[in-house]
């Protein structure tokens, strides 16, 4: 017997696999898509089986071990996979390995096991009702009562335990033990209304695979995939959740879980490798129906698919930012297709993309325009600060600051948002004006107060803080600028008696920060919260009606086709947060664009409005959905060697797609990171197997280009 072994490692023939011998006393435990360990050269690989025949080579190797019990990719993940390098320009084996779990990792597999627990039992239970009337032993009453409720972990009962099973009244056995726990949250279903019943039957009626709910933030989404969820179920079927990164989003699984109860497992990148595993093997062992989870959950080993949702479709999280750079939407269609399962898009505000699509009728669209508990969508300001700049207002405006105060004096809560982590935005020398960049990165370094630091918030980088200008070399650094940390600062200064919670990467690297600092602030245990993107999404706190957008020029400004798009993404979420009980609630949005559409959009809740608007210039400038995209990154330690390779590479696309617009090489968004140097090329295509086959062969061709590194992003979340 032999058998094809894809294995881990890079190679300049894509998806090639070898052939290996079996030998005798592995021939039972082999079948596809188990891993197995493999001699490389001097090496030992792991590699998946992706084919068994009877080749007679003689020179062949022999395998070493075979990893998995069961096959860790079925039939339908194995041709999936193949699908998705091809689509994706990346390495087939790379698209294997995004598709497990952390903790199945072969070189954890000696380290990672299920975790398992000793118990105590009763033996019999007339025999324990008797020595308990017996006994003067109040320890041992204890237990035995204790135990004749429900069998408990030996750790949580007292010493008299082991007398009593030395007496044989009870006994110890082990078990498997999850390692994951989560809060015990009561969420009472609620009954859909009129809107939401109506907004159900047409999902469950349409006669298209995919489906677009857009619907008003608070407008009762969660409960309607819920029930659809219910409805899949019943049919004896599974359901696969995304969500956009849950840890971030804590308050839906608390939701599901206590609708759902052991029905669910959860995936996430917040979670530790052996929770991980534990939550997946729940999958693999069919003892879930559910799986609630961030990207890569799209890839659970699930057989028998009902319905997959994608909640916050728009959410640029579903798309991987390293190779291989997949979107979970584009593979949810794909597994929705296989399994005849439709798929739901839920979101406020949908991509341009996937609202002309709707529009179109490629997908089924239904719509929810109020809010669900009767709540009202909260009023939105547009406060220009060029004219507060001039009244000496930096950083919050005379209206933000009453509203402040009027909700501090009515115990409500306050939610603002900067989109810039640390102190301030960049240092810059007031003597000439250079700015502090990073020796490694063509970027701006950031000021960190609480550490005192200057960071490079792209490759990490770190240094001391000084005032001492690298270029002029005289004190005069100054903090251009404010980030989350001076807002929270200035806060306080304006409001001594404020309580303030801060959530930016900063305060959330500890497991189980998001969650706590959340929780505290339901709890009322703080006035504001002060935040970057991350307060913007999914979150429900009912005592919000005030919510303050200090900055929303932040995104306005990037160099990207998508920045109005994005813009108003995030100011209609962030304002989604106001107002979500039967408290009103208000929004001031400070900007120094207020003429711009996206921000004065933003006002009226009318998303239709808004994208009549973005789609002409979409039109106008042949992006996005009237082209698809590719981005070529062309990564280099030599400059100039790296533009003569990019060039090459741009000759070789024009010539073979003479159809297409094709802009570049250019110098890339971010010229420089780590010390190598980037250069960009672009297509705006609509012919798109034309271009992905042509992106194919250029890997191939370029691979063994020791100067440069080639990488491909089809459809970028930004450039
Ligand atoms: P979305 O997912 O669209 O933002 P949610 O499902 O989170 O909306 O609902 C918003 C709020 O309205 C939640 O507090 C939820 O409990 C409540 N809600 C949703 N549906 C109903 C309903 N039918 N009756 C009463 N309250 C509801
Ligand atoms: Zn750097």
């Amino acid at each position: 017997m032999t058998i094809d072994v894809l294995v881990e490692i890079n190679l300049n023939k894509k998806d090639k696999t070898f052939t290996y011998l079996v030998p005798d006393k592995f021939k039972e435990d082999i079948s596809i898509g188990k891993r197995v360990l493999v001699p490389f050269g001097k090496q030992v690989l792991e590699g998946f089986i992706l084919g068994i025949g009877n080749d007679k080579s003689i020179d062949l190797k022999e395998i070493i071990d075979v990893i998995d019990k069961e096959a860790i990719l079925n039939k339908e993940l194995i041709e999936l996979g193949k699908k998705i390098s091809e689509d994706t320009v990346s390495n087939l084996v790379s698209v294997y390995q995004s598709m497990l779990p952390k903790g199945y990792k072969a070189s954890k597999k000696s380290t990672l096991k299920e975790k398992t627990v000793i118990y105590i039992k009763i033996n019999a239970k007339n025999e324990v009702l008797d020595y308990i009337a017996s006994t003067k032993s109040v320890k041992q009453k204890e237990v035995l009562e204790q135990l004749l409720v429900t069998d408990l972990p030996l750790k949580e009962l007292n010493s008299s335990v082991n007398t009593l099973i030395s007496k044989g009244l009870v006994s110890k056995y082990f078990k498997e033990e999850y390692r994951l726990k989560t809060d015990n949250v009561e969420h009472v279903v609620k009954e859909l209304n009129k809107d939401q019943i109506n907004a159900y039957n047409q999902i469950i009626n349409s006669d298209k695979d995919i489906i677009l709910l857009n619907g008003v933030t608070g407008s009762g989404k969660t409960e309607i995939y819920m029930s659809l969820i219910d409805k899949v179920l019943s049919l004896g079927k599974e359901a696969i959740m995304l969500v956009p990164e849950i840890s971030l989003t804590p308050q839906i699984i608390d939701r599901f879980k206590s609708h759902f109860k052991e029905e669910i497992a959860i995936l996430h990148s917040a979670l530790s490798d052996g929770e991980r595993y534990d939550e997946y093997k729940k999958i693999l062992k069919k003892e879930v129906k559910i799986v609630v989870g961030a990207r890569s959950a799209i890839f659970a080993p699930f057989t028998n698919i009902g319905i997959i949702i994608i909640d916050e479709e728009h959410s640029n999280t579903y798309k991987q930012d390293h190779n291989p750079r997949y979107s979970a939407i584009e593979v949810a269609f794909l597994r929705g297709k296989y399994h005849n399962a439709k798929v739901i898009l839920g979101s406020a505000t949908p991509t341009i993309e996937s609202y002309a699509r709707s529009k179109k009728g490629y997908y089924g669209l239904v719509e929810l325009k109020k809010r669900a508990n009767n709540a009202v969508l909260p009023i939105v300001n547009i406060v220009d600060m060029t004219k507060e700049i001039r009244k000496g207002n930096k950083l919050f405006s005379k209206e933000l600051l009453l509203s402040i105060e009027d909700r501090l004096n009515k115990k409500e809560q306050i939610l603002l948002l900067i989109n810039k982590r640390g102190y301030s935005n960049y240092l810059m020398c007031e003597n000439c004006g250079s700015v502090k960049k990073c020796p490694h990165c063509d970027i701006t370094l950031t000021y960190h107060k609480t550490s005192d630091m200057n960071r490079c918030h792209y490759c990490g980088y770190a240094e001391n803080n000084t005032n001492i200008c690298p270029e002029c070399k005289t004190n005069s650094l100054r903090q251009m600028g404010y980030g989350t940390e001076k807002v929270e600062e200035e806060l306080i200064k304006l409001f001594p008696s404020i309580k303030t919670l801060r959530m930016d990467i900063d305060t959330t690297t500890k497991k189980g920060s998001h969650k706590e600092i959340i929780n505290s602030f339901m709890n009322h245990e703080a006035d504001a919260l002060i935040g970057t993107q991350m307060i913007a999404k999914g979150l429900d706190f009912p005592l919000v009606t005030l919510v303050g957008v200090i900055n929303a020029d932040t995104i306005l400004n990037l160099p990207d086709f998508r920045s109005c798009e994005k813009t108003y993404d995030l100011l209609s979420q962030v304002s989604g947060r106001a107002g979500r009980s039967n408290l009103p609630g208000k929004v001031i949005i400070q900007t120094y664009n207020p003429d711009n559409y996206a921000i004065k959009l933003s006002k009226t809740h009318n998303y239709e409005e808004y994208y009549n608007e973005e789609i002409k210039i979409r039109k106008k400038l042949y992006y996005p959905p009237y082209s698809f995209i590719a981005l070529i990154k062309i990564g280099g330690k030599d400059f100039k060697e790296t533009i003569n390779e990019s060039n090459k590479i741009g000759d070789y696309i024009r010539k073979k797609v003479k159809e297409e617009v094709v802009l570049g090489p250019s110098v890339g968004s971010v010229s420089k990171i780590n010390n190598v140097y980037y250069f960009e090329i672009i297509i705006k295509y609509r012919n798109k197997e034309l271009v992905i086959d042509l992106l194919n062969e250029i890997k191939i061709l370029t691979e063994n280009n020791k100067k440069i590194k080639v990488e491909f992003d089809i459809n970028p979340n930004s450039f």
